[in-house]
């Protein structure tokens, strides 16, 4: 079904709340009660599609659907609500009028509860605010809701309440967002354009961009341009979300859709561009603040055979993740692999999850390391994101590491366990807001390289899982570095290569070397683990060797045999060592992050 010409029949909206909130399982319910999905068809979290968001739990990709509610096309842009995917959600609220803004009462409001809710703000947005899960017991819909009429400024009975698991209070939230949210505004006799939000590529078909139609028509056969890369392709389709693709006749102004363009080149159309009509283009829509990625790690093959599978997969991952960037690299140890960088860890895992999955490949990835900028004696400015790239001492003047500015919502009674947290990773503290009696926001700076280790994991553990994060960049200070160098089996190791902060250069190293000889899996020959500064050993350790003679077994007898099998153990020793590559198990790079006890 089109909405041909009644743009004040369209409601654009997302949901936005913090990760298990129930954003998805209220998709869940709309859909249900809309008939978009037969209640046979359903399941849980019907619009994480992907294999890894349903063995996790958690949306990654944002997911278009339309539905239609008395007589309204109503279309949804399901987001995710992790930190490292707050880019997708930023995506999705340029695409809509509204959004529904959920707070499980069992928890209050919570960090991505905050952090969504001010883009949305910033973007003039209408926030429908609901509280969710009120069939759980222990939910306390009245507290939360004075704390989120109080952030929110409205009055606490506005506050929508409802459970997307029974589906108690669903359809009044439906009535809010026809009533609420207004009709997109646009012209259908402008020249076509749109905002491209999202894209995928598919092998029959080319790129297959989601958009917001702005304003105008778009058809099949209509010539189109992208403003950014100025490709031109004629439309082979036009359509919106249902369960499936759905193709149309036109998709006019005001609408969410899709448009199969054809194109082969998945660089041709950005997430963040505009399309527009070839013959009389439109003007450029203000795209999307540029992404910055944070986290930098390598990503190799784990056999040289597989570069160009790996080139193709991260090729194709780009074009639906607009975050993700990646250059070429080559590491004696490693081969051919891509320099990649990641707005944080759950991103770069992500990553790796999905080029295993999606293009069946192993591959090894390097310690993740935060970008570092370099004024050197000579005046010149450099950013370095691989360590291997550190220039020597001597040529330093100043180096700059990137701060964030972090917020955590906890009940107060973990504020000095939160607060000891972050004074132990070099976190400067700014100021606290009270969210009501008993639960508190701690505002702090702090280095993203303390940040990326497991500032996460501490913080839930030394709350017992009450606070929640969210944090930004903020700007690029001072500090003091130097590269710790990894040898194994007198083999420098430059995937283990890291940029570490100098006073815990020590601590660091040994807690590195400690950590090897725990993962590494015991070879035929001793292997010594050395860690260095400047060429020299500041820690160092030895796995024992496997204890293995291989002719134990033969008796006597069969001296050419027992001779034979020996020189195949020596080759076998031989070969190990001259590659350089002790056996390292791919998490060993990520696991060596871990912080040094005790400290
Ligand atoms: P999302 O991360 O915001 O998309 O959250 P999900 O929709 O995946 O929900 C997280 C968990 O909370 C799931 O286990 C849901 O079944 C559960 N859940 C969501 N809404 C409700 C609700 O209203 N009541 C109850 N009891 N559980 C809910
Ligand atoms: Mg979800």
């Amino acid at each position: 079904m089109t909405s041909a010409g009644g743009l004040d029949r369209i409601r654009n909206f997302s949901i936005i709340a913090h990760i298990d909130h129930g954003k998805s399982t209220l998709a869940d319910r709309l859909l249900e009660l809309t008939g978009t999905v037969p209640s046979r068809s359903m399941r849980a979290q019907f619009l994480d599609s992907m294999d890894l968001e349903r063995e996790r739990g958690i949306t990654i990709k944002l997911k278009p659907i339309r539905m239609t509610y008395r007589g309204f096309d109503l279309n949804l842009i399901d987001t995710p609500g992790h930190v490292d995917f707050s880019y997708e959600v930023s995506r999705s609220l340029a695409a809509v009028e509204g959004v529904v803004l959920l707070v499980d009462a069992t928890q209050g409001v919570e960090a991505q509860t905050l952090a969504n809710l001010y883009q949305a703000v910033e973007l003039n947005l209408v926030v429908i605010p609901v509280l969710n899960k009120i069939d759980l017991p222990n939910a306390e819909p009245e507290r939360v809701r004075r704390e989120l009429a109080n952030v929110l400024g409205v009055k606490p009975e506005t506050i929508l309440a409802a459970s997307a698991k029974t589906g108690q209070g669903v359809a009044p939230i439906l009535d809010r967002i026809v009533a609420d949210i207004p009709a997109p505004s646009g012209s259908l006799t402008q020249p076509a354009r749109a905002l491209i939000f999202d894209s995928t590529f598919d092998e029959y078909r080319g790129v297959i961009t989601s958009v917001r139609v702005v304003d105008g028509q778009f058809k099949p056969g209509q010539a189109v341009t992208f403003s950014a890369t100025y490709e031109t392709t004629k439309i082979l389709e036009v359509g919106h979300y249902g369960i499936e693709l759905t193709a149309d006749a036109v998709l006019s102004a005001g609408a969410i859709g899709y448009l199969v363009t054809g194109l082969k080149d998945i660089q041709a159309a950005h997430v963040g561009d505009t399309v527009t009509d070839a013959v009389r283009p439109g003007l450029a829509l203000p795209g999307y603040r540029a992404l910055k990625p944070m986290v930098f790690a390598s990503i190799f093959p784990q056999s040289g055979d597989d570069f160009a599978k790996l080139r193709q997969g991260i090729m194709k991952l780009k074009l639906n993740d607009a975050a993700l960037s990646y250059e070429p690299e080559q590491s004696p140890a490693l081969g051919f692999g891509f320099r990649c960088g990641f707005l944080g860890l759950l991103h770069l895992e992500v990553v790796e999850e999905r080029l295993s999955r999606e293009s069946g490949l192993a591959v090894v990835t390097t310690v993740p390391s935060v970008a570092y900028r370099i004024i050197q004696t000579d005046g010149q400015t450099v950013t370095i994101a691989s360590p291997l790239d550190l220039p020597d001492s001597s040529r330093i003047q100043t180096v700059l590491e990137p701060w964030m500015t972090v917020g955590v919502v906890t009940p107060s009674r973990y504020t000095g366990a939160v607060m000891a947290a972050f004074q132990d990773r070099r976190g400067r503290y700014r100021t606290t807001e009270y969210l009501n009696a008993d639960r508190c926001v701690l505002h702090y700076e702090m280095p993203l390289a303390s940040l990326i280790v497991d500032f996460h994991d501490t913080l839930k553990s030394v709350t017992q899982g009450y606070a929640s994060l969210n944090y930004d960049f903020a700007d690029y200070r001072p500090t003091q570095v130097v590269r710790l160098d990894i040898r194994l089996a007198d083999e420098p190791i430059d995937a283990l290569a890291r940029i570490i902060y100098q006073p815990d250069a020590y601590a660091t190293a040994r807690h590195s070397v400690d950590q090897l000889k725990d993962l590494l899996p015991r070879q035929q020959f001793e292997v010594k683990v050395q860690a260095l500064i400047g060429g020299q050993v500041i820690a160092a350790s030895r796995i024992p060797p496997l204890r293995k003679d291989v002719t134990a077994k033969l008796s006597g007898g069969d001296v050419t045999r027992k001779r034979k099998l020996l020189e195949k153990q020596k080759r076998g020793k031989r070969r190990l060592r001259s590659v350089g590559r002790v056996e390292l198990p791919a998490r060993a790079y990520l696991s060596l992050l871990g912080r040094p006890q005790n400290r």
